[in-house]
């Protein structure tokens, strides 16, 4: 007997009969002897359609009002599912976060578990009944309800299996599993049958939107087994965990990061502290830079050119222009018509050869490279924004589809 966690996304349960079908699933694990603690989302399109409600009533609502919205949906998810199971016959309660002990900060909207005490969770276990927990909310120390962020019912899920030591922790999606690069752009995606915890947080940061980011971030401290599978296809899925087989493949995925920005400067005096001027004067007024590329020196000077998220691209500029006598450049020149493709893979820099196959198949695609970043287990290119969407195609069929 094993004590087994599930959750169910939001699409899972958006009708009736969906509902059904996750008290059924649910009760095969059951059925079968397990313990089982199961963390629904809001039903479809719920928390959407609660902002949109809130908005009606006031464009400004505060945060902690928002939260005690929000969190109905993955209430009502909890009820529905708990009376689609008692129609089976089937033991079940459904708590929310208050009832389970989820305590988190005081940060509304965005808040961090700091603790789950689960005694009831266990409680309830111990009298033999399934237990429904309501995804995606918490409370605070002043007893008010707090949601952890969108996609957060995932982190709910990992917490608890970190808490009550898990054997496993099933997340049910629309989606067979993660795949090796977005699957309605690139038809010959693969779906893979196991990943590590560190390529699935760079896919996640990526934006392969399979997981949130924070329940990853936890299943690995924690060493949560983690697995996501297709609510509706009865197949296994893929298996998130510290440490997976020797790949056939070198690596696990290619993404698209659409949400990248590129500045330049020019004319930069060649001599020491200048790139510490530079992103000393960006990091106070907090924009986060990624790639970072510096020209070798030619009479005398320099230039600098890196990447910013697109929301901080005119600040960073008006940051620079504000401060170029201190930090003496010519030039600052921008632009967001770029984008990102990465490889993710445990394997990236310890097979040779990743990387210049990676550029063989942009070559092969005549795309021109801008700025390239490598990191242990990912490699990353700049080309401009057209051409993205084709390059990764290149890239994926290099290493997937030959
Ligand atoms: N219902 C919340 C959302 O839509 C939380 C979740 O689905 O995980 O973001
Ligand atoms: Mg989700």
């Amino acid at each position: 007997m094993a004590l087994i966690v599930q959750k169910f996304g939001g699409s899972s349960v958006a009708d009736a009969e969906k509902i059904e079908r996750v008290a059924w699933i649910i009760s095969e694990k059951f059925s079968e002897g397990n313990d089982m603690v199961v963390v629904l989302s809001a039903q479809g399109d719920t928390t959407d359609e609660l902002i949109e409600k809130a908005k009606e009533i006031n464009p400004n609502p505060s945060k902690r009002e928002m939260d005690m919205l929000l969190s109905t949906g993955e209430q009502i998810s909890g009820a529905l599912v708990a009376m689609a199971l008692e129609k089976l016959g089937i033991p079940v309660v459904s708590l929310t976060g208050w009832q389970v002990g989820m305590q988190t900060n005081t940060e509304y909207g965005n808040a961090r578990i700091k603790a789950v005490s689960a005694e009831r969770i266990k409680a309830e276990l111990d009298r033999r009944r399934i237990v429904l927990v309501a995804g995606f909310q918490g409370i605070n120390r002043y007893e008010d309800i707090t949601t952890l962020g969108r996609g957060g019912s995932d982190t709910t899920a990992v917490a608890l299996a970190a808490v009550l030591n898990a054997d496993l922790c099933q997340i049910f999606t629309d989606v067979e599993g993660v795949f090796t690069s977005d699957p309605r752009k690139i038809p010959g995606a693969k779906k893979l049958d196991e990943i590590t915890y560190d390529e699935m947080l760079e896919l996640a940061s990526l934006g392969a939107q399979v997981l949130h980011n924070r329940s990853v971030e936890m299943a690995k401290r924690y060493n949560v087994k983690l697995e996501v599978l297709s609510s509706y296809i009865r197949k296994p899925g893929t298996q998130v965990k510290g440490v997976t087989k020797l790949e056939q493949s070198k690596i696990s995925g290619v993404t698209i990061d659409a949400n990248v920005s590129q500045i330049a400067l020019m004319e930069l005096s060649d001599q020491p502290g200048v790139a510490f001027k530079v992103f000393q004067a960006l990091s106070r007024e907090r924009i986060n830079v990624d790639i970072i590329l510096q020209s070798v020196g030619r009479n005398d000077t320099k230039d600098i050119s890196f990447t910013v998220a697109k929301e901080d691209m005119e600040r960073a500029v008006e940051t620079l222009k504000e401060n170029q006598q201190v930090i003496g450049f010519s030039e600052v020149t921008m632009t967001d018509k770029i984008a990102k493709v990465s490889i993710v893979g445990a394997g990236v820099m310890s097979s040779p050869g990743v990387a210049s196959l990676m550029f063989e198949a942009i070559y092969d695609a005549r795309i021109n490279i801008g700025l390239i970043a490598t990191s242990e287990i990912k490699i990353s290119v700049i080309v401009e924004e057209k051409d993205a969407e084709r390059a990764m195609a290149a890239v994926h069929a290099k290493f997937f589809e030959t």
